[in-house]
C-alpha cells in the first residue's frame, strides 16, 4: 500500500458520462469493496467487506473539500477507493457537501448495499446515482464482480428494485462488457431494465488498465499515463459494434437514453 498522505478530495477529473467532476473518497487508504471486480481501476480490492462504518469522518472531507472552493465542477462524486455505501456517514457526507458547495452530487455504487432501509434512506439525498449492473446471471456475478458471502444476483436485483420505488431523482446503470454478450443475455437485460426503468444507461468496456496492485491514481483517469511509476494489466475491450448491437436493443426495444464508450 501507498504510504502518501491521504487527501478525501481528488480532481477535478473529465468523465464521459458526467462531465467535469470532483471526486470524494469516503473510504480512505485501504481500499473497501463488496466487491472485487476483475477489472477494477483500484487494484486487488485489499479490505473485502459488506460492513458498514466509518472509514473516513466527515470533518476530514468537509475540511478537504474546502480547499477545492469555489468548486467550479459539473458534479461532485462519491466513489474513490472502493464502494461508497459502505461509509456510515454517507447521508451526512451528502448533506454537508451539499450545504457547502450548492453542487449536484452523484454516488456510484455497486448497488449491493440497496437492501438496507439506512443506505437507501442515505441515498435519497443525493442528485444523482449511477448502479453498476455487469451481468444478468449469477454465475457472470461470481465470475466478473466476485462478491462477498451473502450477495447473490438475487439480492442485487431486488435491492435495485427496491431503490428505484423510492428514489426520484436521476438513477444510471452503468455496465462493463467484457465480451459480446449471446442474444438470450441481451433479452434478459432488456427485460430487467424495462422493469427497473432507470433514466439513463451507460455501457463501457475495460479501456483503462488495471492496476496490479492499489494505486490512488485508480481513484481518477489514469489511462494516459505512459510513465506511470507502477505496473498494470491491459484488459480485453470489445469491438465498438459490440456496445452498439446491445445500445441499440436498449433504445429501440426498452426506449431508455444509451450512452456507451468509444475507444
Ligand atoms: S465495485 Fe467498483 S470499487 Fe468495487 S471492486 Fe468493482 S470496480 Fe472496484
Amino acid at each position: 500500500m501507498t504510504t502518501q498522505q491521504f487527501n478525501a478530495v481528488y480532481g477535478p477529473v473529465t468523465s464521459w458520462r458526467y462531465g467535469r467532476s470532483l471526486g470524494l473518497d469516503p473510504i480512505g487508504k485501504v481500499s473497501t469493496c463488496s466487491f472485487n471486480c476483475v477489472y477494477c481501476q483500484l487494484g486487488a480490492i485489499e479490505h473485502h467487506t459488506a460492513q458498514r462504518d466509518i472509514y473516513v469522518p466527515t470533518e476530514k472531507i468537509i475540511s478537504d473539500l474546502q480547499h477545492f472552493a469555489p468548486w467550479d465542477v459539473d458534479v461532485i462524486t462519491l466513489s474513490g477507493s472502493g464502494e461508497p455505501t459502505l461509509a456510515a456517514n454517507l447521508g451526512e457526507i451528502l448533506d454537508q457537501v451539499k450545504a457547502l458547495t450548492q453542487r449536484p452530487t452523484l454516488v456510484l455504487t455497486n448497488a449491493t448495499l440497496f437492501n438496507d432501509p439506512q443506505v437507501r434512506q442515505a441515498l435519497l439525498k443525493a442528485d444523482k446515482i449511477s448502479a453498476k449492473l455487469d451481468t444478468v446471471t449469477p454465475r457472470g456475478l461470481k465470475g466478473i464482480n466476485r462478491p462477498v458471502m451473502g450477495i447473490t444476483y438475487d439480492t442485487l436485483t431486488r435491492g435495485l428494485l427496491q431503490l428505484r420505488q423510492e428514489y426520484s431523482g436521476e438513477l444510471g446503470i452503468q455496465t462493463m462488457i467484457l465480451r459480446p454478450w449471446p442474444d438470450h443475455e441481451i433479452d434478459e437485460y432488456l427485460r430487467f431494465i424495462q422493469r427497473l426503468s432507470p433514466d439513463v444507461i451507460h455501457l463501457n468496456t475495460p479501456t483503462r488498465p488495471k492496476p496490479r496492485q492499489r494505486q490512488f491514481d485508480g481513484r481518477g483517469n489514469h489511462s494516459d499515463a505512459d510513465n506511470r511509476a507502477y505496473s498494470v494489466q491491459h484488459l480485453t475491450c470489445v469491438e465498438p459494434d459490440v456496445l452498439s448491437k446491445i445500445a441499440q436493443a436498449i433504445s429501440q426495444q426498452a426506449q431508455i437514453p444509451v450512452k456507451w464508450v468509444s475507444h
